[in-house]
This record gives structure tokens, sequence and C-alpha cells, in this order.
């Protein structure tokens, strides 16, 4: 029996609607779960409502925060945020709105450049989620503009890529703050891709920062003995997840497939317990 406390739906750039996405989980043997879309809370009342068939599985609720350093883009996850704050919701909506135009902002500069692509159809491949970036990198890959998904980050939608429009600032540290403020554990994720981790660990957690993802996705054995180290050091929780976005997105780890054992989760439930938030 596994957790996987880091997943994606149809709320934001996930391909599973939150009640496919419990379903798949429970059967690949997965019984403590978090879905973790990005600025969205809305996807959970349906997770929830889904994990409730089953008896033996409970479902954290969560989100992922998107923040900017100097240094490069750090995701912040949210567990057991309060999803009723009002306060919380309007400023997830602001983030929205923000992709949104910043999708359209990065179609129009593909259009620009000469390729072959709407907004309608960006509109039509994200469905009923938020856009970003991935629904854009979709369709050049399957209109043959560009190699893969990859090459589409690589060649025009990364930070340096000529298509690619900034996210409006938020800073880690008041990512942090937020999830706080609204009851919720902030972890650290995809600790790999933050640059100058060792150098900006301590600032984030004065911030309040409770956990690191260590067992993520495919991180190899000495990237995690080299994560759980930092836990240790910074009095931190080691959690883990897959980051799965659904079938088919063949580079990432699949559901479940991050080597997140039960106790993982079960430790998250316990620091909830204790904070008493
Ligand atoms: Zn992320
Ligand atoms: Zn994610």
């Amino acid at each position: 029996m596994k957790s996987d406390l880091h997943l994606h739906s149809t709320v934001s750039d996930g391909l599973l609607t939150p009640t496919e996405l419990v379903d798949k989980a429970f059967e690949a043997g997965i019984r403590i779960m978090s879905l973790t879309d990005h600025d969205s809370t809305d996807g959970l009342a349906e997770a929830i409502t889904t994990a409730g068939k089953y008896n033996d599985l409970i479902l954290i609720p969560g989100v992922e925060l998107s923040t900017d350093t100097k240094n490069g883009e750090i995701h912040i996850l949210g567990y057991f945020i309060d999803m009723e704050s009002e306060d919380l919701q309007k400023t997830l909506e602001s983030f929205r709105e923000d992709r949104l135009y910043r999708a359209k902002s990065m179609v129009n500069k593909l259009i620009r450049l000469g390729y072959k692509i709407t907004w309608e159809e960006v509109l039509k491949v994200a469905g009923s989620g938020s856009v970003g970036r991935p629904h854009i990198a979709e369709i050049l890959a399957e209109t043959g503009q560009v190699a893969s998904i990859k090459a589409a980050f690589d060649e025009l939608l990364g930070r340096n890529g000529p298509a690619y429009t900034e996210r409006r600032k938020m800073d880690p540290e008041t990512a942090i703050e937020l999830i706080v403020q609204h009851s919720g554990i902030p972890v650290l994720a995809h600790p790999r891709e933050v640059n100058n981790l060792d150098e900006i660990l301590p600032s984030l957690v004065s911030s309040g920062l409770k956990g690191m993802e260590t067992y993520y996705g495919h991180y190899s054995t000495e990237e995690r003995t080299r994560f759980q180290q930092l836990c240790d050091n910074h009095t931190l929780l080691a959690t883990g997840g897959s980051d799965y976005h659904g079938p088919d997105r063949a580079a990432e780890c699949d559901l479940g497939d991050s080597k997140t054992n039960l106790q993982v989760g079960k430790l998250l439930l316990k620091m909830h317990d204790e904070l008493k938030i």
C-alpha cells in the first residue's frame, strides 16, 4: 500500500477528472492521496466524495502554488488548506486570471513567430481545466510543429524561450505564509528543480515551511538521500508523490510510482493532528 501526495486533475493541467483520478489511484494501491491542482481547490469536493466510496482511502485536500525567485520557479504545496476561506479563494482566482492572461500572451507570441495555433484550440485542449503551457505544447507537438512536448518547452515556452511570458511575481515566502494563514501545511515541491536549494531553504523554513518532497517522481536514491538529509537538518517532514498529470505523459512518473510508502502519508496526517489546525 502506498501514498501519493502530489496529483493533478482536469481542474488544472491534468488529464483525468478528480473522480477518474481517485478511482485509478485506489486501483494502483494508493491508500493516502492528495489532489494538488495548480492554484485551485475546485476539484477537492468531487475527489473527497469519490474517495468516500472506499472504506480505506484517505484524501488529503491540497493545492500547488507557483512562485518565482531570481533564480527560477519554486512550487509550494499546501496540505489541509482551508478551502472554504473566501479570502483564499479570491487570491487563487487572481492567480488563475493571471495564468489565463499569460497563456493568451504566449499564444499571441507564437502566432507572431509564424506558428499555426489559435486560442480556441488551446481552450479546447484545456477543457474545463485551467489553461497552461502543457496545453500549448501539446498542440505544437501534435501538429508536428515541434518534435515533442519537451522540445516545445526547450525551444519556445521555457523561461528563456521566445514565446515565454512571465507570471505575476509571488515569492515562495509569501506563498508559505498564505498557506499557513489558511490553516495549511506548506511543503516544498520537487526540490531538485530548485537551483539554489541550500541557500534558500533557511528562509523558507523561517517563513513556516514544514516539509519537502523527498520521494518525488523518479528521483534517484542519491537524490532522495540528499533531500532526506536536508529534511533532517531543518526538521522538515519528508513527503512525496508522483506529480501525475495523466496517462500518456510518458516522460513523467506514473500514478503511485514515486516509491512513497503509506507511512509517509501517515506522518503527514499525524503532523496535521499535532498542529491542531
Ligand atoms: Zn510543480
Ligand atoms: Zn505538480
